[in-house]
């Protein structure tokens, strides 16, 4: 991938530039923005548009309003956040394509930012509507997609638009793709994919194809009693995903033929009931209680899992190993992070979870990369064309 950064263009001032920033961050009931990364890493784009001069008009989603407008996923705490980091007024602009927004955009001076509000309070954004895309297209000169969060996904403002305006990628964006090109193409090995969460079927066909490129793959979290089934171990009442047992049957024959080690939990933390404050056992993968449900690995699942981290030159890491929310079923998630963080070598974290755990864990400092894209990384990995990055421009 060689796409034309933002960088290369040479006549950004006065140029008006839709950026489209991932700013889909969590807030809180009182409005409150509970972890505000992806905000800080598009600073450098919108700041790097600001001192160029360009007119800077920043689009995003926020959660999942379902294609209408609901207060709770509006964007003003972020255009709060953004003056606050930015250190200079925003405007912000509430109705897409209204006569005030063309005056407001009429009246933008060079070096100012708007914001338009969440996208996805549009249907057409989510259908990939071409009007619509057209239509944002009209609104300015050229197009900077920055938004690798949402890269995987083929919306109008993130694939649609691509057709009718001059497009280019942001400095996040060059960066992202930099890193897993570097992985897809030329990791330092031994390289390990570690994966975790609950979501089987979001995560099963990235290891089919990973098989093919990498020398091991730790896989932990609610994903893991899918394979242990599969293996013919009773996981009791985990949450095992039994339409995907017979398919992780077939992965793990591959993986054998192919001599790429599957490192799956040895034992595990039990419980009797999914709750934060329960108690439980540390039971093995053989003998696992008929009532209990998996909620973390075990302690001699962190020490395999370490060692294989430890030894390796290349790790990418998407998914928790176990209930990380709940402390006590935590440390899982927590050695792996720790283990990544006491390598010196190529560590990338995917976004999500894991990126949030091991800012939680203030081990990200540690790390070599840290993705803002969960989805997007697991979709370059598993070799898949991103509908936001296909269409912008070639590097000349
Ligand atoms: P995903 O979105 O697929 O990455 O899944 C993340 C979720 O997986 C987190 O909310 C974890 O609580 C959950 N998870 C991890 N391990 C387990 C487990 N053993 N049982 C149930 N859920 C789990």
């Amino acid at each position: 991938m060689n796409k034309a950064s933002i960088t290369d263009y040479k006549y950004l001032e006065g140029t008006k530039v839709l950026l489209r920033d991932d700013l889909n961050v969590p807030v809180n009931k009182n409005g409150v923005i509970t972890d505000d990364k992806k905000i800080i890493e598009a600073i450098p784009t919108i700041k790097f548009l600001i001192e160029k001069g360009a007119k800077v008009i920043i689009v995003s989603h926020l959660g999942r309003p379902k294609g209408k407008p609901m207060p709770e996923f509006s964007l003003s705490p972020v255009v709060e956040k953004l003056k606050e980091l930015l250190d200079k007024p925003v405007l912000f602009e509430t109705e897409l394509f209204s006569e005030h927004m063309q005056k407001m955009i009429r009246t933008m001076k060079n070096g100012d930012v708007m914001v338009l509000e969440n996208i996805r309070f549009y249907p057409e954004e989510e259908a990939n509507d071409e009007e619509f895309s057209k239509k944002l297209a009209r609104i300015a000169d050229i197009y900077c997609n920055d938004a690798f969060g949402t890269a995987h996904r083929a919306h109008a403002s993130t694939a649609g638009i691509t057709k009718y305006i001059p497009s280019y990628c942001g400095l996040l964006m060059a960066k992202e793709v930099e890193v897993f090109s570097e992985l897809m193409n030329d990791p330092k090995r031994p390289f390990v994919v570690v994966l975790g969460g609950a979501k089987v079927s979001d995560k099963i066909k990235l290891i089919s194809n990973l098989i093919d490129k990498v020398d091991g793959i730790i896989i932990g979290g609610a994903m893991a009693y899918t394979f242990l089934v599969a293996q013919g171990h009773n996981m009791g009442a985990s949450k095992v995903d039994e339409a995907k047992v017979e398919y992780a049957k077939l992965l793990l024959e591959k993986a054998s033929n192919k001599k790429v080690k599957i490192y799956l939990p040895i034992d595990h933390l039990v419980a009797k009931e999914f709750s934060f404050l329960a108690d439980y056992d540390v039971c093995s993968s053989e003998n696992f209680p008929a009532d209990g449900i998996g909620m973390d690995i075990g302690p001699k699942t962190i020490r395999l899992f370490t060692k294989v981290i430890k030894s390796a030159k290349t790790v990418y890491w998407n998914g928790p190993m176990g209930v990380f929310e709940y402390k006590r079923f935590s440390k899982g998630t927590r050695a792996v992070a720790r283990a990544m963080a006491e390598n010196p070598n190529q560590m990338v974290v995917g976004g999500g979870d894991s990126a949030a755990a091991v800012r939680n864990f203030g081990l990200e400092k540690d790390f070599y990369f840290v993705s803002t894209g969960g989805g997007a990384s697991l979709a370059l990995l598993e070799g898949s064309e991103l509908p936001g990055i296909v269409n912008l421009k070639e590097k000349e």
